[in-house]
C-alpha cells in the first residue's frame, strides 16, 4: 500500500459513491482542497481500485453493502477509511469503526467538514496508526506503551534509557507534527530549559541509531523534531 503523504495535494482519493449530484459535489470540493480524486461509482470498482491513499466510502452502494467494502480493504491494506452514509443510527457506527473505519460522516456534511475530518485522519497517520486498544500508540511498525515503557518496532522490544522513552513517547503522541525544541525540552527533561541543547540532540541521534533508520526523526531546521514513518 502507499501511505498517505504529509503534502495534502499528493494524496490520491478513492472515492466510492453511487450518487452522481453527491459525487460531483465531493469531487469538486476535495480538488479545491488539493487532492486527487479516483471516483467509482459500485463496490466492485473499488475492490478493483489500486494506487490510491485514501477512501471515502458511500454504505448505500448499487451491487454490495459498504461495509463488505471496508471489510474487504482492511484484509488487504491500513490505508485509511471514512465512510459516508446516510445511515447514522448508532449500530452502524460501531459496526464500521469495529470493520477498521477510521472515521464516519454522516449526510447531509459539509465539504469543509470532510475535508477537516480527512486531514485528521491523515495527520494521525490513518489505517493501524494511533492509539491501539491495547494503549500502544502505534506509528507504523513502531508500537510504544506509556502503561508499560516498552516500545517495540517490527515486533522487536527496543531497549531504551529512560530519557529515550520519554522522548520517543512524546515526539509518539503526535507523529508527523514538528515539535519545537523548547517544548521538547519542557516536557520530556521537565523543566524550563535555558541552556545549551546538545542534551536533546544526543538523545535524538541515540533513538535514531537504535531505530535503524535516521528518517524516523526529522530535524526541521530552526524548529525542532518530528517522528514519521520513514518512507524507504
Ligand atoms: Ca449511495
Amino acid at each position: 500500500m502507499s501511505r498517505a503523504s504529509a503534502t495534502m495535494d499528493s494524496v490520491k482519493v478513492l472515492l466510492v459513491e453511487d450518487d452522481p449530484s453527491i459525487a460531483a459535489v465531493v469531487r469538486r470540493g476535495l480538488g479545491d482542497a488539493g487532492f486527487e480524486v479516483l471516483h467509482v461509482e459500485t463496490g466492485a470498482a473499488a475492490l478493483a481500485a489500486d494506487g490510491y491513499d485514501f477512501v471515502l466510502l458511500d454504505l448505500g452502494l448499487p451491487d454490495t453493502d459498504g461495509f463488505d467494502v471496508c471489510r474487504e480493504i482492511r484484509t488487504k491494506s491500513h490505508v485509511p477509511v471514512i465512510i459516508v452514509t446516510a445511515r447514522g443510527d448508532e449500530l452502524d457506527r460501531v459496526v464500521g469503526l469495529e470493520l477498521g473505519a477510521d472515521d464516519y460522516v454522516v449526510k447531509p456534511f459539509g465539504m469543509r467538514e470532510l475535508v477537516a475530518r480527512i486531514r485528521a485522519v491523515l495527520r494521525r497517520g490513518g489505517g493501524q496508526d494511533g492509539v491501539q486498544p491495547s494503549g500502544d500508540i502505534a506509528v507504523g511498525t513502531l508500537l510504544v506503551n506509556e502503561k508499560t515503557r516498552e516500545v517495540t518496532l517490527d515486533g522487536q522490544v527496543m531497549s531504551l534509557t529512560p530519557k529515550e522513552f520519554d522522548l520517543l513517547a512524546y515526539l509518539a503522541t503526535e507523529p508527523e507534527v514538528v515539535h519545537r525544541r523548547h517544548d521538547i525540552l519542557e516536557r520530556v527533561w521537565d523543566t524550563e530549559w535555558y541552556g545549551p541543547t546538545k542534551t536533546l540532540d544526543a538523545h535524538v541521534a541515540a533513538l535514531r541509531k537504535k531505530l535503524g533508520n535516521q528518517d524516523w526523526i526529522e530535524a526541521v531546521r530552526g524548529v525542532g523534531f518530528r517522528l514519521r514513518v520513514p518512507r524507504t
